[in-house]
């Protein structure tokens, strides 16, 4: 178990744009439900493929810190985020995941948030032409 549970009004508070608080919180909500879904055992492994790269389930995990098609926001993001958490560069991406969704500091949510945001919309205009 996480002693740092998710503490939502922290993040709410930061985040004064409705509809970008809305998209984090929907990450950061099935975020949460990951590892109980985890120590059930993925099923239909395929049907979960991410429809962009086609290399792995497309869960919060790969959307957040693996997926291809948001490398360079990413590359942005974990730019911002390595001056607030000197660490971060050391970690492995289901380190990153835990500490960029579960850290209750205002920079990196507002940096985090507004990243989700942007891969969303890239996602689904990438989505809308496929
Ligand atoms: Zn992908």
């Amino acid at each position: 178990m996480f002693k740092n549970t998710f503490n939502f009004e922290n993040y709410l508070l930061c985040i004064k744009d409705r509809n970008t608080r809305q998209k984090y919180c929907q990450i950061r909500i099935s975020a949460h439900n990951l590892c109980i879904e985890s120590e059930r055992g993925i099923k239909d492994t395929k049907d979960r493929l991410c429809k962009l790269c086609l290399k792995d389930v497309e869960d919060e995990i790969h959307f957040v810190t693996d997926c291809e098609f948001y490398e360079k926001e990413r590359c942005e993001l974990y730019k911002k985020l390595l001056d607030i958490l000197p660490d971060f560069k050391n970690m492995n991406k289901i380190e990153k995941f835990k500490i960029i969704m579960g850290v209750a500091d205002c920079d990196v949510v507002l940096h985090t948030a507004s990243y989700i945001k942007t891969c969303l919309s890239i996602r689904s205009e990438l989505m809308a032409k496929s």
